[in-house]
């Protein structure tokens, strides 16, 4: 007998949870989804922030399919001058304030995370790093050694020793931060966390006491980057610049691409004691750069960062109802928090069923992610809500019927 797809997916496609979402998408384009049955559905979370510019946007494809058409893979990271990876490298530099100049590729979130902790700990000679509690920043046992739920890591132990966390926009515990510390890594907004947003002062304090203490300040801009927040990097809502920044996700422009990037001064470190002090043989895959490149043009030409605050804003205005307890965030990183995680659930389910795609946040279980390409219309945030207090009304009518 023939297997449908499902049957396959769940019997050969390693399974990580009870309750995938199985849904079988057979096109994107924009901000819509595509079922096999052809039902549509309204993109609100971007595959988790990577599509910033839209599924599929023409230029993104154009990218890949000429490059590939001119070379795919060529040699290890490194080695020879591809110029996908030049410009796209270039462009990037150029995106950011001084002293942010020498990107090494790599081909995740987890795997820039690993890079910036190995370089931080060969830069200073030190081993203790600090990160944030609620913080995510992976999967492998490095980013995962950074994490503070210890549910998450007890049954992969050992993890890496010499980890303190702190509390997340906490001045007093920034005194933690001591000349044995090599780096504090941080998201400038958190996401998994469910988008909480320090003050201006705390990261102010943190960059004064990084650099007390000869401590590098890393970024986890891996979720931010890209537009996400309504800038470029999030980085620029606070003017306050760290010694190296971690990105992935939207910057391959829905291709796998991440980065660490620093100095050329602080990146040198890994060229010798021991020479090729970090190996990758995909890192900067010359498809990969030139989606990312053609993506980082498209921000910038259809001017989608300017178009950011009045889309936040029509958010903020048609999300308001007795059930909703806030809505957080910044640019189209947005967070609706509800009463209990089980009313969460409900409007997830409900949500889906009626085409709108929405998710929940590793940390925070009463709010729902809203992450939708950057490149969503007015239109379609008008609609999006609309089911979405659709959805509410429903759950609220069932509760009195029950
Ligand atoms: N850092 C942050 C802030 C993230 O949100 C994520 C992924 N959710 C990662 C790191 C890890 O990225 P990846 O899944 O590409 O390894």
């Amino acid at each position: 007998m023939l297997l449908s797809e499902r049957e396959l997916f769940l019997n050969h496609l390693a399974q990580t949870s009870d309750a995938p979402v199985l849904l079988e998408i057979i096109a994107a384009k924009g901000c819509n989804m595509y079922d096999k049955n052809g039902k549509k559905y309204i993109d609100m979370i971007s595959g988790i922030a990577v599509s910033n510019v839209g599924h599929a946007h023409p230029k993104v494809v154009k990218a890949v399919q000429k490059q590939s058409e001119k070379y795919m893979h060529l040699m290890v990271y490194g080695e020879y001058i591809q110029s996908p990876q030049v410009q796209f490298a270039k462009a990037l530099s150029d995106s950011l304030p001084e002293g942010l100049e020498s990107i090494y590729f790599v081909n995740s979130g987890s795997e820039a995370i690993e890079g910036a902790m190995k370089l931080a700990k060969r830069y200073t000679g030190r081993s203790q790093i600090i990160a944030c509690k609620d913080a995510y920043h992976g999967s492998t046992h490095g980013a995962l050694s950074l994490e503070s739920h210890e549910e998450a890591k007890r049954n992969f132990r050992p993890l890496l020793p010499d980890i303190n966390h702190i509390e997340f926009n906490q001045l007093a515990d920034l005194q933690l931060i001591t000349n044995k510390t090599a780096a504090v890594f941080i998201e400038p907004i958190q996401g998994e966390g469910g988008i909480n947003i320090p003050t201006q002062n705390y990261l102010t304090t943190l960059r004064e006491r990084c650099n007390e203490t000869g401590t590098l300040l890393v970024y986890d801009e891996v979720q931010t980057g890209f537009g996400r927040t309504g800038k470029f990097w999030a980085l620029e809502h606070f003017g306050v610049v760290p010694d190296i920044l971690v990105c992935a996700k939207g910057m391959g422009g829905g291709m796998p691409l991440g980065a660490f990037i620093a100095s050329a001064e602080v990146m040198h470190v890994l060229t010798y004691q021991p020479v090729l002090g970090h190996i990758t043989t995909f890192g900067g895959h010359p498809v990969c750069c030139a989606a990312g490149f053609a993506a980082l043009k498209v921000i910038k030409k259809e001017k989608l960062l300017t178009k950011m605050v009045k889309k936040e804003a029509l958010f903020r205005k048609l999300l308001v109802h007795d059930k909703i307890v806030e809505v957080r965030g910044k640019g189209l990183m947005l967070a609706v928090e509800f009463e209990s995680s089980q009313y969460r659930e409900k409007v997830v389910l409900t949500a889906r069923s009626k085409g709108l795609i929405i998710d929940w946040f590793l940390f925070r279980e009463n709010s729902i992610r809203l992450a939708p390409p950057l490149v969503i219309k007015k239109k379609e945030i008008r609609q999006a809500c609309k089911i979405l207090m659709e959805v509410i009304e429903e759950i609220e009518n069932k509760s009195i019927m029950n």
